[in-house]
């Protein structure tokens, strides 16, 4: 079956999805919108994976560890519910033995997401949660260039310091002298059009969310941006889009985030539907249409 659109960021591996999981993935798929899962820690990785297992096409998995997991405390209900709180309160060190052999499942797309979030870090203790963030984040820069897989990339500014910057500077060490191919997507973009210029030059992506649907403050960027840049999430079941904000947020709302893109841009929306499937294609090496 063709699809018509896709959600390349959800987390249908989350506890919030525990009572009708395949009845969301059914609404989805039924829609032509294909969706990737994607991992926060192991538990949820490999999650992930075993959904996507269940389906012939149409789901996908990527796996990783996100930086806040890899210090103490966060820990969010929709995500682990009420287990799993010893496991999020000690925090994860990134072991790639316990990823490698997900990362090379052939469902798995992508890794991650991994990157920086300095929105929570408290000036205590700032640099040795910052050290711990981009120790995990440059193992899965390895790990991708190992399994050459593209990265899916969670980066959130805080404590007035620029975490894509930050970013930026690891990549660029990484990749260095190195013959590596492997990209990635900026998750939930909410950079500035500086902060984008860089990882545009270095051939990423950057994918938005149903804040599109509501919120002014991403016209800009979603207008600067190349189209075959640009790709659709939904990240649910967070940031639901306009009109169904206060119900719990899935994949199948993703139209309204491809079709608010082609609002803000201005430009046809099947044209900009099409484009998001194939740039989705080009980045995951998958076969959507
Ligand atoms: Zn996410």
């Amino acid at each position: 079956m063709p699809f018509r659109y896709i959600d390349i960021h959800s987390h249908l591996n989350f506890v919030a999805f525990d009572a009708d999981r395949e009845a969301t993935v059914k609404r989805a798929l039924d829609a032509g919108v294909a969706m990737i899962n994607v991992g926060t820690q192991q538990d949820t990785s490999k999650k992930a994976v075993e959904l996507a297992e269940k389906y012939e096409q149409g789901v996908y998995a990527i796996v990783g560890l996100h930086p806040v997991h890899t210090s103490k405390s966060f820990h969010d209900e929709k995500e682990l519910g009420e287990g799993g709180k010893e496991f999020t309160s000690r925090g994860e060190a990134f072991e790639v033995s316990n990823y490698k052999t997900l990362a090379e499942h052939p469902k798995v797309v992508g890794i991650g997401e991994c990157g920086l979030d300095y929105y929570r870090m408290e000036h205590e203790g700032w640099n040795m949660e910052q050290k711990r963030q981009e120790e995990a984040f440059r193992a899965q820069i390895e790990l991708a260039i190992e399994v050459k897989k593209p990265l899916m990339l969670h980066l959130r500014n805080g404590s007035g310091k620029s975490a894509y910057l930050d970013a930026f500077r690891i990549l660029e060490s990484c990749f260095l002298n190195r013959e590596s191919t492997v990209r990635g997507n900026l998750h939930f973009f909410a950079g500035s059009i500086e902060e984008a210029k860089p990882f545009l030059e270095l051939g990423f992506t950057f994918s938005f969310t149903g804040v599109v649907t509501f919120a002014k403050d991403y016209e800009g960027i979603v207008q600067y941006l190349p189209l075959d840049r640009i790709l659709s999430e939904t990240d649910s079941p967070y940031v639901t889009p306009a009109p169904f904000r206060g119900k719990r947020n899935e994949p199948l709302y993703v139209q309204e985030v491809v079709k608010a893109i082609a609002r803000i841009r201005g430009e046809d929306e099947e044209l900009v539907r099409a484009q998001i499937i194939k740039n989705a294609e080009h980045l995951f090496g998958i076969s959507l249409s």
